[in-house]
């Protein structure tokens, strides 16, 4: 281990997604925008998948994945930063909830951290619902407990049952999307 690992003490998992222009692109540049920075160490990465949109449906299939990181940042400091970077990868302000986005990175779940504010809802408020969080997080850690539902990754996506969220291991053959 070297020194700068023995000092980034928390563990936290990120969603990463895009679903305008070149998407895979978009999102590896925001990974990598976001772990070039100190006190952000990048751990593991799920597979990638293409993914259906749930809820603004009139809208391209998303590429998304899951990260776990390692930091010494606080989660107030770490949403701050991912911002910064949607915004310079040119993520408009005010555009349709959950409608495209150039790249939306979320913080799913910090340590085994509960925080409930608007600004920031750590775990976050919609991922055990969402079979494009769940699927790639058990690809990282299927048994890492959800700290307020108090089940595992693998639990959550096994109860759920809306087949229609769509969701397909991205491959050479489809990487048009
Ligand atoms: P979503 O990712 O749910 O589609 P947005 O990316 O538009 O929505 O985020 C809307 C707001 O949600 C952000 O401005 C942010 O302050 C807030 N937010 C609350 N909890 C989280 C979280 N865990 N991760 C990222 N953003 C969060
Ligand atoms: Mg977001």
């Amino acid at each position: 281990m070297n020194v700068e690992s023995m000092n980034l003490h928390h563990i936290a998992y990120l969603s990463v997604g895009s679903n305008l222009g070149n998407k895979l692109e978009n999102c590896r540049n925001g990974i990598a925008n976001l772990t070039r920075l100190s006190g952000i160490r990048l751990v593991d990465q799920s597979r990638i998948y293409r993914t259906e949109p749930v809820d603004y449906l009139d809208q391209d299939w998303f590429i998304n994945y899951v990260v776990k990181i390692e930091t010494d940042i606080e989660p107030s400091e770490l949403l701050r930063r991912i911002k910064s970077i949607e915004r310079a990868a040119g993520r408009k302000q005010h555009a349709i909830r959950f409608g495209p986005r150039v790249l939306d990175l979320d913080i799913l779940l910090f340590d085994d951290l509960v925080r409930d504010e608007p600004m920031l809802t750590i775990p976050h408020p919609r991922m055990h619902e969402r079979r494009f969080v769940l699927r790639p997080i058990c690809d990282i850690d299927p048994e890492i407990n959800h700290p307020v539902l108090c089940r595992s990754m693998q639990a959550l996506l096994d109860d759920l049952n809306d087949q229609e969220q769509g969701i397909t291991e991205y491959t050479c053959s489809n990487s048009s999307y």
